[in-house]
């Protein structure tokens, strides 16, 4: 869809969601249907596009992007008539008597969605399936940074769905601003906190909601009694997932020096045994996005000594799996989000200098801790905060449906995924009902002699 088709899609969308036709759980349930069918369909499409804009395997797009957005879809379908029940809530009868009340969930309206570049078709199409699960009319706004992925999400939606029903607008920055400019009932923004600011604005002109699942730096912290081979498994395959570009991506390494040694050699061996001794060979590691964010990474391999990796070739948009060591928190490398396979080491000898350092910066996204002791794991998340966490692992909360996703303060606010989602894209309405049977006159004045009573009932 082109942008100086906006308006005129949008009128027609607010049309379609006025009809009543998407207050029907059987025709969400047959559109999340539809979906399941339409990514089946572009399956090979798709991987194909992935090989084009990232250089990401089969095995990791179906990890990533289309396994889990199926398994989200499938859920929804199951579980859809469960969650949109009006949920019944208790009441006190002594103040409103004869009343039963109900929380009502009901869609908003019209949703934009826009997503990065990341993981393009999983940000964009998981929102979708909580904005149409939940009953709303959808724009979907992919990001420009993959043409090839976005180019077969196009096709997909515009063959399968409606454009009044669920619109995709393909385009660069300039579409983005005129989307934002419209009025929407729900924005639903994925991407950096500095676009994240432009887009609370833009929503503040209309007081629309807003979602907003941002970036920053996810800390990894591995203590002096952690399982060493296992974090090193973990972290090596959670940095390096996605070339390093995943938002929840173990951002930089604090190690407790008695075992930092032994870690480094351990996470350098990994890389290996993943990638091979030449990484740039292997079919499973995946290319920076742009030759332009390719030569920024690489501007941060001038810091620290290089324990393994280091290798950069622009045109290529290759990057090695690089361990820094020696690097402190002054260091260029720490000063931004780094979205890339480069993994920036310190080390620590008392945790709580750790835990000063980490609630000295913005709150994280993801937040990781290996260590056997259970009461350092509980003191450990008691005295921090992030969007989410893990204890000896990264990244894999994102997986656990029943747990929201979403980030806190500069990460982000509000949740999705499973039911999170239903209700991120519901309106909660609550709803009194009272019977005309019998009305207590103490509400209405003249209050003459009647304080008394209010004091009893309102303590
Ligand atoms: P980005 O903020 O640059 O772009 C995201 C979207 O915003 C794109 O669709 C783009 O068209 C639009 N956009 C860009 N500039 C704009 C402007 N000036 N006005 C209006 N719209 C604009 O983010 P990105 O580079 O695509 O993604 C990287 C960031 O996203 C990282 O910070 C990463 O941590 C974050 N991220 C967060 C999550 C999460 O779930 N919390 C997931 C993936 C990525």
């Amino acid at each position: 869809m082109q942008i100086q088709n906006i308006p005129s899609v949008l009128q027609s969308q607010r049309e379609f969601f006025n009809a009543y036709l998407t207050r029907d759980l059987d025709f969400r349930i047959e559109q999340l249907k539809t979906l399941r069918k339409a990514i089946l369909a572009y399956e090979d499409q798709l991987y194909e596009a992935f090989r084009t804009d990232l250089g990401k395997s089969k095995f990791e797009v179906y990890e990533t992007e289309i396994g889990l957005v199926l398994e989200e879809a499938g859920r929804h379908i199951h579980k859809l008539h469960q969650w949109a029940k009006p949920l019944k809530t208790g009441t006190n009868q002594v103040l409103h008597f004869w009343s039963k009340s109900r929380i009502y969930k009901e869609p908003f309206g019209l949703v934009l969605i826009m997503a990065p570049w990341n993981y393009p078709f999983q940000l964009l199409i998981n929102p979708l399936i909580g904005a149409v699960s939940a009953g709303n009319c959808v724009a979907l706004k992919p990001s420009e940074l993959t043409p090839a992925i976005a180019g077969v999400m196009e096709e997909m939606i515009t063959r399968f769905f409606d454009p009044r029903y669920i619109s995709i607008f393909n385009g660069d920055v300039e579409t983005s601003k005129a989307l934002l400019r419209e009025k929407w009932d729900h924005i639903f923004f994925t991407g950096s906190p500095a676009v994240g600011r432009i887009v609370m604005e833009s929503a503040a002109r209309n007081l629309s909601p807003v979602v907003l699942e941002l970036g920053g730096k996810s800390p990894c912290v591995v203590d002096a009694d952690a399982d060493l081979k296992v974090a090193a498994s973990r972290i090596t395959w959670g940095k390096f997932l996605n070339s390093g570009q995943t938002c929840i991506a173990p951002d930089y390494l604090f190690v407790h020096t008695s075992v930092k040694d032994e870690l480094l050699r351990l996470m350098s061996n990994k890389i290996i045994q993943y990638f091979s001794a030449h990484p740039k060979e292997s079919s499973d590691y995946p290319r920076i996005v742009s030759e332009e964010k390719t030569q920024r990474l690489a501007a941060f391999l001038g810091q620290g000594k290089v324990i393994c990796g280091g290798e950069v070739n622009i045109h290529d948009r290759y990057i090695a799996p690089t361990i820094l060591d020696g690097i402190g928190p002054g260091d260029p490398v720490m000063q931004e989000e780094i979205f890339g396979p480069i993994l920036p080491v310190m080390e620590f000898s008392d945790i709580e200098e750790v835990i000063r350092f980490i609630n000295s910066n913005p709150k994280p996204l993801a937040l990781y801790y290996f260590s056997e002791d259970k009461a350092r794991q509980d003191a450990f998340i008691a005295k921090t905060s992030s969007g989410g966490a893990c204890i000896n692992d990264v990244i894999t909360h994102i997986a656990n449906p029943n747990l929201p996703f979403g980030g806190v303060g500069n990460s982000g606010m509000g949740q999705y995924h499973g039911q999170f989602s239903f209700d991120t894209f519901s309106h909660h309405r609550s709803v009194l009902s009272k019977s005309t049977r019998v009305d207590i006159p103490v509400r209405y004045p003249p209050y003459k002699g009647k304080f008394r009573l209010l004091k009893m009932l309102l303590r």
